[in-house]
């Protein structure tokens, strides 16, 4: 920021709505149309302004030695445009980096600016934002980065384009060392910005209205010859294809930005690195530990028979995932997308708080109603929602945050394009990766645990199991139509298949029956989700203290266990 930037103009006019609006009314607006609610762009400055903590911004250094490294000339050599943009905007260059807090916490920022060049990506840019991830990562805080760009700039040739190697091998070091990155999607985004940086972070955020891509809407037009949809490439087409975690107004950007530090940047206990238990634990807990467990000791309501069970473990009434993260979390923040393709309805996950602890929920929803079953495919997910689910484990075992998944699912969905898109190697990846995910996981099967579906959100350190819920390899139906004569025969398969939660028990698939209320959960959703509340403290906490290796290879010996399962003799079984 070497010089004043010019004047504004008194008036502007909308380039949504055509409204004549009153500058200064339209900056206490945040320069979003109070008219139509379009969002205007933002210079650099007035966007660190809008996020930043008042009087907290430290700009780090902005000049490079001059670079003209290829002499590029087209009407007007590159040293007289880079003149022009710094004096048109009073920037060094198309992007102001510092250090801030941001509601208290702090954090790295790199904001690009749309009049510098069209935000291009030259070589003093990539320095200027790969130093500004270097100090992240040299103060250990996380890094925001907001995105403006047409692109690579081509008066530098192939060396912006090796810019994006740069800044992503940044990237890839505060991944490594488990920093938060954040990018904030602003309008435009696209080419070498979109390809690199604005979308390998561990978040990414679209401003309502912002576009993002990596080819142009002309350049696609001009190779296709088609037309392009209506909405293509916007934040909430992005949203839909899955390739950004929310789009979020102007207004919320900064709350927004808050509440991600809060529940993943700062503060979290350092995890104990040295197993120090290993040796202990091993001798405690060998490999082949029988695994029949006693029952719960004053938990045994009446017996409901296994096909009752059935029916109340799918009761439309029964409180779901997203019930669950109201009435037992606090805090939650919805996390979207696979980042290839698609955002999966029939998995929620997202940050969220448990007695002011911070952690990763994930699990399948449902609903109660018709309407909303249908909108959640009835919770059964498609590859793209087991993709999904993936990406925020790893997102928070880089963060060290434990995770916590809610499984109610018939299974995983069995259509034609889940076959196409891959849904058995997804599935196999979740289980795969949750075998050696460095952090706590615990699961609960709060209603259906149908199959491979299920289990790809239920290899845990910890598996509790409502004492309404189901868990099993085939649905009832499934199985009698397959052994018995005719699907009829539901309620025979139900009893064989031993899926309830003390048949379970018994059997030690899972470590702990939750109790409902009677009769059933659904009649005191409150008292459910105290009861599902204390059955998760209980159950995490002690996890919190395990060192990750004797974690995870506890994690692996709960599961070698069922090789060679004596449990399943009939001594074992009621
Ligand atoms: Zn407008």
């Amino acid at each position: 920021m070497t010089a004043t930037a010019p004047r504004e103009a008194l008036w502007s006019r909308c380039a949504g709505c055509s409204s004549l609006l009153y500058r200064k009314r339209l900056r206490r607006n945040l320069d979003v149309c109070p008219e139509c609610g379009a969002h205007t762009r933002l210079g650099a400055p007035e966007r660190l302004r809008q996020l930043v903590d008042p009087g907290s911004l430290r700009p780090l250094p902005d000049r490079l030695p001059e670079a003209d490294p290829i002499d590029f000339v087209d009407v007007l050599p590159y040293p007289h445009r880079l003149s022009a943009a710094r004096a048109s905007t009073g920037l060094s260059e198309a992007v102001v980096c510092g250090t801030a807090t941001i509601g208290g916490h702090p954090a790295v920022l790199a904001v690009m600016d749309f009049r510098f060049l069209g935000g291009s990506l030259g070589c003093a840019v990539g320095e200027l934002i790969t130093q500004a991830a270097e100090r992240a990562l040299d103060d250990g805080v996380p890094l925001i980065l907001v995105t403006a760009s047409g692109g690579a700039r081509m008066q530098e040739g192939a060396l912006s384009l090796m810019q994006m190697a740069t800044v992503s091998q940044a990237i890839a070091a505060l991944r490594e060392a488990g920093v938060l990155t954040v990018s904030v999607l602003t309008d435009p985004t696209y080419g070498g910005v979109a390809a690199s940086f604005a979308t390998n972070t561990d978040l990414v955020l679209a401003e309502s209205g912002a576009r993002m891509g990596f080819a142009g809407p002309r350049v696609i037009r001009q190779v296709t010859g088609r037309a392009l949809p209506e909405g293509f490439q916007t934040a909430d087409f992005l949203l839909r294809h899955g390739q950004v975690d929310m789009v979020v107004q102007r207004r919320s950007l900064r709350g927004r930005l808050v509440a991600l530090l809060a529940a993943t940047g700062s503060g979290r206990p350092p995890r104990p690195a040295v197993p120090r238990q290993d040796v202990a634990a091993r001798r405690e807990r060998p490999a082949d530990d029988p695994v029949v467990v006693p029952p719960p000791a004053g938990d045994a309501p009446a017996d409901r028979d296994a096909w009752d069970t059935v029916r109340v473990a799918r009761h439309p009434g029964r409180p779901t995932t997203l019930d669950y993260l109201d009435s037992v979390f606090d805090g939650f923040v919805e996390l979207h997308g696979d980042r290839l393709a698609a955002d999966c309805p029939a998995v929620v996950g997202g940050v969220a708080r448990l007695d002011g602890r911070h952690l990763m929920v994930i699990g399948h929803q449902k609903g109660h109603t018709t309407a909303e079953l249908v909108a959640r495919n009835f919770g059964m997910a498609s590859p793209a929602g087991h993709r999904k689910a993936l990406r925020l484990m790893r997102l928070a075992a880089r963060l060290g945050l434990p995770v916590v998944t809610l499984v109610d699912t018939p299974g995983a969905d069995p259509g034609v394009g889940a076959e196409e898109q891959g849904q058995a190697a997804a599935i196999a990846e979740n289980i795969l990766t949750l075998t050696m995910l460095p952090t706590p996981v615990l699961a609960v099967i709060t209603g259906e645990g149908g199959s491979g579906g299920a289990l790809a959100l239920a290899v845990a350190d910890r598996v509790l199991m409502l004492r309404n819920a189901i868990y099993s390899v085939i649905s009832p139906e499934g199985c009698a139509a397959i052994l018995w004569p005719d699907r009829s025969a539901a309620p025979q398969a139900a009893r064989a298949l031993r899926l309830t939660a003390p048949d379970l028990h018994r059997l030690g698939v899972i470590d702990e029956v939750v109790p409902e209320p009677a009769p059933a959960a659904h009649h005191d959703p409150a008292e459910t989700a105290r009861l599902l509340r204390a059955a998760l403290l209980a159950n995490l906490l002690p996890l919190l203290d395990v060192p990750t290796a004797t974690l995870v290879r506890r994690r692996r010996q709960r599961f070698r266990r069922f090789g060679a399962a004596r449990g399943l003799s009939r001594a074992g079984v009621r």
